[in-house]
C-alpha cells in the first residue's frame, strides 16, 4: 500500500490508498484458504463488465455462482498489469466503457496466468492476461488507448515494461485518461539517472527517443534512479 505523506500533491490515484485500505481491512472474511482456486484453462465467455479493468463471466460447470447474478461465475476476472480508474475517479465512466467496447457480452476469451492468478485482497478474483478472439491482449488494447496506466503487481510483471512503453506513448499522444487532465506519471531519460515530474524544466529537455514513462515512482527507484531535487523531494520515492 502507498504511503500517503502529502495529499495534495499526490498524482492519482494515490489520495484514495487510506480509503481503499479500509475498505479491504473492514471486509469480511468471506472464504477461506481451502475455497480459493485456480481459474480455467479453457476459454471463458463475459457476462458484464464491472469497471476498467474487471469483469464478470459467465457460469462455469463446478464453480459457485455470484448471489446477485446467477448466471454469472461467482470469480470475476481482474486485468493484470493496468489499474483504471474507481468509481469516484475521473475517467471511471470512459474506462469503463473501454473496457466494455472490447468485451462485449457473449464474447469468449483466453484467460491466461502469470506466476499467480490469485488476488490477495479479494479472494473471487482471479488475476489474468485475456486475450480476445483476434489474438490481441485487453490490458495492451486499454493502454495503447490510454485508458489504463501500467500498475506493477508482484509477483505478476511479465508485461510490466511492454506495458510501460504502451503508456508511455498514449501519454505522449495525451489519449485517453491523459486528453481528461489525469498528467499523473514520472519522466526520465534513459541516459540519466533522475527522475521527474512532467512539468519540472528538466523534462522538457529529454529528448523524444530516451524518454521513459512510469506511473509509480518506485519504477524508476528499482531501475536505480534517483528523485531530481528541483521538482521531487524524497519523500516521493513511494514503496508499497
Ligand atoms: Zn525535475
Amino acid at each position: 500500500m502507498d504511503r500517503v505523506t502529502h495529499p495534495e500533491t499526490r498524482p492519482w490515484p494515490l489520495n484514495y490508498a487510506l480509503p481503499a485500505l479500509l475498505a479491504v481491512l473492514l471486509a469480511p472474511a468471506i472464504t477461506t484458504a481451502a475455497e480459493r482456486i485456480d481459474f480455467p484453462s479453457v476459454p471463458v465467455t463475459v457476462a458484464r463488465v464491472i469497471d476498467g479493468d474487471t469483469f464478470a463471466i459467465e457460469a462455469l460447470a463446478g464453480i459457485a455462482t455470484d448471489e446477485k447474478h446467477p448466471n454469472e461465475c461467482r470469480y470475476r476476472v481482474r486485468l493484470i498489469g493496468v489499474n483504471t480508474p474507481e468509481s469516484y475517479q475521473t475517467g471511471f465512466e470512459q474506462a469503463q466503457k473501454a473496457l466494455a467496447a472490447l468485451l462485449p457480452e457473449g464474447m469468449v476469451v483466453t484467460l491466461t496466468r502469470d506466476l499467480d492468478d490469485r488476488d490477495g485482497n479479494n479472494p473471487f478474483r482471479w488475476l489474468a492476461y485475456v486475450e480476445l478472439p483476434g489474438g490481441k491482449d485487453v490490458g495492451a488494447e486499454l493502454l495503447k488507448e490510454g485508458w489504463a496506466v501500467a500498475w506493477r503487481y508482484l509477483p505478476n510483471c511479465r508485461n510490466h515494461v511492454h506495458y510501460q512503453e504502451l503508456m508511455a506513448e498514449a501519454w505522449t499522444n495525451q489519449l485517453g485518461l491523459f486528453a481528461l487532465g489525469m498528467n499523473a506519471v514520472y519522466v526520465a531519460s534513459k541516459e540519466d539517472n533522475h527522475y521527474h515530474r512532467p512539468d519540472c524544466p528538466s523534462a522538457g529537455q529529454i529528448s523524444p527517443v530516451n524518454l521513459v514513462v512510469v506511473y509509480k515512482a518506485q519504477d524508476f527507484v528499482t531501475a536505480g534512479k534517483t528523485a531530481c531535487r528541483l521538482c521531487l523531494n524524497e519523500a516521493e520515492d513511494i514503496w508499497d
